[in-house]
């Protein structure tokens, strides 16, 4: 096992990994901008290195910076979180020409699904049901047009390096393709440097289920059930819950089987997310995200696992301590994200917390780096929190999460915590009865 590793990452995910090296006896070290010089991973961490200035390029997303920590601290792996670097290939890479083991898949497969297009491609040679779309990359608008017209509208134009909901628009009729296409290409060139693009049919009333699989890189893998995230705001994640109260066990077995199967076959590494939107009871791939995800504490507090620490494992080649057999669902859990924006618009919210207080009691989680004092800083994610409850029950741990929001207290900056409660009074959030487009129509009312 590790003696010692780097995290390159900050914030709730930094502690989540740390907190999970200290269990394991094993030594962490924090990396972080001047920006962070007083949060709370550097504080947590046995041992802390800056990286550089406050914009994230020349800090958590420099590879040659985090490659030095790691030589400089005596680090022998780094878990890169979610975000920042973990699905870099020239990272993943970049550790293994320098002896130094990524906690996370292969470089080939990080590069494999990080192209949507080519992860869709190999997902259908996998027999995984995909939405339908134009055959590979679309280059030129008379393709966009005629690939579309073909398959009927509406139609999502998405960016091929993709995340992050960034590089996707949507044409409801042909008027629309023209400016579709060409914004989709702009956006995906500024946000990824690449303006590759595909079309996919849109889907009107589909959830947002995802399913986390988890390999042993020799060809073994397993599946941990799905988690829901349907409610989103802008193609992004706002409250996530497993299992899904639309998926019985059967349906459970059956695309948790698909998927193992899958990575199985691609001798996958640690672990990893299939994407799917799921309507009229079918479910379409989207992408595999070849990390761990924000909302896995959904998935650790119903199967009882600690996904970190399998992945550590894993990644140090010792072998996964669970099979298929030995994992069982146990209740129900909900994450809502709290994030430091002021409400109705979401604008960020960065700023001295002055007052912090977070909940507690059975089946309660707070996943959060925040304290008493600490100045959000605004270079990065808004994201300042997850709060998870386990219960019995979905609807224990919706009683719970309302139990848990009254308790949170958050003084000196605006957060969506609000919204969280707003929400729960809400009979279609009460009976798990929404789509992915339901909370922007929520919203819109509000
Ligand atoms: P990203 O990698 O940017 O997050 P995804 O492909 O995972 O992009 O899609 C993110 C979200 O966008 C989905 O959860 C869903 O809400 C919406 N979306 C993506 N593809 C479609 C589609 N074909 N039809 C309808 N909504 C879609």
């Amino acid at each position: 096992m590790f003696k010692k590793i780097l995290i390159a990452n900050r914030g709730e995910i930094a502690l989540r990994i740390i907190r999970a090296c200290r269990e394991m006896g094993i030594g962490s070290v924090a990396v972080h901008s001047t920006a962070d010089t007083d949060a709370m991973h550097v504080r947590m961490a046995d041992e802390a290195v800056c990286i550089g200035p406050p914009p994230s390029p020349q800090s958590y997303l420099s590879i040659a910076n985090v490659i030095s920590a790691c030589e400089i601290s005596g680090a022998e792996a780094i878990h890169p979180g979610y975000g920042f670097l973990s699905e870099n290939a020239r990272f993943s890479q970049a550790l293994h020409d320098h002896g130094i083991t990524f906690i996370g898949p292969s470089a080939d497969h990080i590069n494999l699904m990080g192209d949507k297009i080519a992860a869709k491609d190999t997902m259908i040679k996998m027999g995984v049901p995909c939405v339908p779309g134009s055959d590979g990359g679309v280059t030129d608008l008379e393709e966009a047009r005629r690939v579309s017209g073909e398959m009927g509208y509406p139609v999502i134009v998405k960016a091929a390096a993709g995340g992050g909901g960034r590089g996707m628009k949507l044409a409801k009729s042909a008027a629309e393709i023209d400016v579709a296409f060409q914004s989709a290409r702009t956006e995906a060139k500024a946000a990824f440097g690449d303006d590759a693009v595909y079309i996919e049919k849109y889907l009107g009333n589909p959830r947002h289920i995802e399913v986390q699989v988890f390999g042993d890189g020799k060809g073994g893998a397993v599946h941990l059930g799905e988690r829901d995230c349907s409610l989103q705001r802008r193609h992004q994640k706002v409250l996530e819950e497993a299992p899904s109260p639309v998926i019985d066990a059967e349906t459970r077995a059956r695309i948790g089987k698909t998927c193992a199967d899958a990575v199985a076959g691609m001798g996958y590494s640690g672990a990893g997310t299939i994407e799917f939107l799921f309507e009229d009871g079918e479910f379409y791939f989207i992408e595999m995200n070849t990390r761990l995800q924000v909302e896995h504490p959904v998935t650790e507090e119903i199967f009882g696992v600690d996904l970190v620490r399998e992945q550590i494992r894993v990644a140090a080649g010792l072998p996964m301590s669970f099979t298929q057999e030995d994992l069982t669902i146990n209740g129900h859990a909900i994450e809502c994200r709290i994030n430091a924006e002021r409400l109705p618009d979401f604008t960020p919210s960065p700023g001295a917390v002055a007052h912090y207080h977070a909940p507690g009691g059975l089946g309660v989680r707070m996943d959060s780096a925040l304290y008493h004092g600490y100045k959000i800083p605004p270079y990065y994610d808004s994201l300042i929190g997850k709060l998870i409850v386990h219960a019995p029950t979905r609807k224990e741990a919706l009683a719970r999460l309302d139990r848990a929001l009254s308790e949170l207290i958050i003084d000196g900056i605006d957060t969506t915590a609000p919204l969280f409660h707003a929400l729960l009074e809400d009979r279609a959030v009460q009976t798990g009865e929404y789509n992915i487009h339901w909370l922007e129509k929520w919203l819109d009312k509000a």
